[in-house]
């Protein structure tokens, strides 16, 4: 088996089964705009192909890792769990890993959240969110409560609800008639012609929304700080806060979709916390387990919890749970990861990379064809100028480039995406600058 899975054979293989998330199949099958990589192991911050030429992952195995592959406390945890038992359910047993797993979670939220309840992935959290927003207010007697507020051009996921709340019309237009009405508030997004929205003009479109649909709505849903898949849109400070305020005014609840900004992507721990707010709702996944392993979580105040409480017969309950939910070995990779940011006090050593960062960024600015430079500690967002050096796709070529000088980068339209890990070191942040920028100024030739 390792021999076949090193053979040169693979990717031919992998064209004739494999079908790939948001690819388009074609190119990937003509090699467009590359040959495929195929990755088969990683180290710190880099990735190793089948020919072992090595690579930065400077899109964090898709905005998940976060001290590093193979850490070693991380890879003592699940081996030591993997030693226990692999799967064990959370519907109707426990197990450790996953107490320990919702006790550090609880112990680094914002204060007030008090219930973990565990999914698999992002999507599945934010499905959740939905239904125990809805439920909530309908236990509570407030029956009409069932609308939700999203903010336009946001992304919760690819499920049915997730996408229902959703507002980027390439991944979501299409699945129209499946979808929930959900009305939308605006957006940060820099308007064509225009500036970049302010706070409070931003604040007042969302109270506008939730002036007209008062006692309708159940929830307010926003990605706090930063909109991740809508090309890295920067929310200004106070923003959160302001919309927390509004929550509370109109009495409804708000759920913070951290999926891609929690776990110190945005350089806090959280992004509700540069704002000091604390939602009734917050939804984590991807950086949880430190990369590893699918989990998620949404986590919910005890007075959200306390309105599911009654006697079983009266199916208050929340009905909802996935076969792997708190699966063992990634609730242990989840309590390893959060010990590696308490022992190496990530947060604390990324500030001066968070700079150095911000220093790289000025640097892309100048270049000719990129429109804007836009991120949050070590969510960054690179626009460049569509059909630039007449490429139709100038973005998806610069990080197609940046892999002959060893980065792997991934776009959103025409929104060059840097999200490296959280161990980025000071010359890894220069080789992406260096290699992002010689691939920006190829295109212009
Ligand atoms: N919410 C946000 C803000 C996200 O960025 C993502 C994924 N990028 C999701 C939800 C969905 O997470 P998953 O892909 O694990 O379902």
């Amino acid at each position: 088996m390792q021999h076949r899975a090193h053979t040169t054979d693979l990717v031919a293989r992998d064209k004739a089964v494999l079908w790939h998330p948001f690819t388009q199949m074609q190119d990937w099958i003509g090699d467009v705009p590359g040959p495929p990589l195929c990755i088969v192991s990683g180290e710190g911050n880099w990735l190793v192909d089948t020919t072992g030429k090595r690579y930065l992952d400077a899109v964090s195995s898709l905005w998940c890792n976060t001290h590093g592959h193979r850490h070693p406390v991380i890879d003592a945890a699940v081996r030591a769990q993997l030693d226990r038992i692999a799967h064990t359910t959370l519907l109707g047993l426990t197990h450790p890993a996953a107490v320990e797993a919702a006790e550090a979670i609880l112990e680094v939220a914002p204060p007030g959240l008090a219930r973990v309840f565990f999914s698999e992935n992002g999507a599945a959290a934010v499905e959740v969110a939905l239904k125990m927003a809805l439920r909530y207010w309908q236990l509570r007697g407030e029956t009409d409560r069932t609308l939700f507020v999203s903010l336009e051009d946001a992304y919760h996921g690819d499920t049915i609800g997730a996408v229902s709340v959703g507002g980027i019309d390439v991944f979501h237009a299409a699945f129209g008639p499946l979808l929930f009405p959900s009305v939308q508030a605006p957006t940060a997004r820099r308007r064509p012609g225009g500036g970049v929205p302010g706070r409070d003009d931003l604040v007042a479109g969302m109270e506008r929304v939730l002036e007209a649909n008062a006692d309708r709505v159940a929830a307010v849903i926003i990605e706090p700080v930063v909109q991740g898949a809508a090309g890295i849109q920067c929310f200004p400070d106070g923003y959160v806060r302001g919309v927390r305020d509004l929550c509370d005014a109109y009495g409804t609840l708000l759920v913070c979709d951290e999926v891609a900004t929690g776990f110190g992507r945005t350089g806090e721990m959280f992004a509700v916390n540069h704002d000091g707010v604390t939602p009734d709702v917050l939804v984590l996944g991807k950086g949880m387990t430190g990369g590893y392993l699918p989990l998620s979580a949404t986590v919910a105040t005890e007075d959200i919890h306390d309105m599911f409480l009654g006697a079983t017969q009266e199916g208050r309950h929340l009905f909802h749970g996935h076969t792997y939910s708190g699966n063992p070995l990634a609730a242990a990779a989840c309590v390893a990861t959060m010990e590696v940011f308490e022992k190496e006090a990530t947060l604390a050593q990324m500030r001066p990379r968070v700079e150095a960062l911000r220093g790289a960024m000025r640097e892309i600015e100048m270049l000719p064809g990129v429109v804007d430079v836009r991120g949050r500690g070590y969510m960054i967002g690179i626009e460049l100028e569509p059909g630039m050096g007449r490429d139709p796709l100038p973005a998806r070529t610069v990080c197609q480039r940046v892999r002959d000088a060893g980065v792997v980068l991934r776009n959103l339209g025409d929104v060059v995406v840097w999200m490296p890990p959280l161990s980025i070191t000071d010359s890894e942040v220069d080789l992406l600058t260096t290699a992002t920028a010689t691939a920006i100024r190829s295109l212009g030739s």
